[in-house]
């Protein structure tokens, strides 16, 4: 364990409340994955940790570290994504993200892609360039593909053959299934068999199929597509049921956000 003086350049995907003075920062790092650092009188406006210590703020921190606590020294802002906060659905996407981030980062874990992800579709989150949805599905089939869930969306499961444009996507197993052998699960599971992956199973238009492997090919920028509108939204759900699927659990910032889109 680290004692001493330790630095980090990171953005604040989390600020917790600790007590009525404090506030305990969880910070997404390059180097050392996600770090969590105890602001001391950060509560205070007269606090110069008080700016650093905000939620979508990235900033180079300074602190004091003893076994696995940190208490912040001194910090600065590189930039602020505080822009998401004028907008609702904005916000509601951020606060997501980073939730989503926490989970997938580990601590003394390296993770520059999760950063360079979450900063880009921060950045994103303030423009308006893509739709938030885009920005969203574009954030959650990376992310959890970063974290080694990556789908395979080129050959089918059951016969292996390459398919251009699968017939149905297994969100659960995270593969593909040609149009032959989706019909043989069809008429097995009229006979019972299977019925329980049924309903992980998701049909796939060739423009979001297109898109689905645009994100994972890592090639060039991830969030540069078009869609239409309903695909864009068929996109979305896929990509954040999937996301779901392979973590296995809920966000409550992901109920918050479908509270603010669906008005
Ligand atoms: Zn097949």
């Amino acid at each position: 364990m680290p004692n001493g003086e330790g630095s980090c350049r990171g953005l604040v995907l989390r600020s917790t409340d600790l007590g009525d003075h404090d506030k305990l920062l969880t910070v997404l790092t390059a180097e050392r994955g996600k770090l969590t650092i105890c602001a001391k009188g950060a509560h205070s406006l007269k606090s110069k940790y008080m700016p650093v210590s905000q939620q979508f703020i990235y900033g180079d921190y300074t602190f004091r570290e003893k076994g696995e606590g940190r208490w912040l020294k001194d910090g600065s802002i590189v930039e602020s994504f505080f822009a998401v906060r004028a907008e609702l659905t904005r916000l509601a996407a951020a606060s997501y993200l980073m939730a989503v981030a926490e989970v997938l980062a580990l601590e003394e874990e390296p993770d520059p892609e999760l950063l360079r992800l979450s900063l880009n579709s921060l950045h994103l989150l303030t423009a308006d360039k893509y739709p938030v949805a885009q920005i969203k599905a574009v954030f959650e089939l990376a992310a959890v593909s970063g974290a080694g869930f990556a789908p395979d969306l080129v050959f089918c499961s059951d016969c292996g053959k390459k398919t251009p444009y699968p017939a149905a996507f297994d969100l659960a197993g995270g593969v593909v299934y040609c149009a032959d052998c989706l019909k043989k699960r069809e008429q097995a599971a009229q006979f019972g068999e299977g019925r329980e992956e049924y309903t992980a199973l998701t049909s796939l238009t060739p423009g979001v199929t297109d898109a689905l492997r645009h994100i994972l090919s890592g090639a060039g920028n991830p969030f540069a597509f078009r869609l239409p509108e309903e695909e864009l939204r068929q996109l979305s759900g896929i990509c954040e049921r999937y996301l779901l699927f392979q973590l296995d659990i809920s966000f409550k910032t992901l109920d918050f956000y479908h509270e603010v889109t669906s008005s």
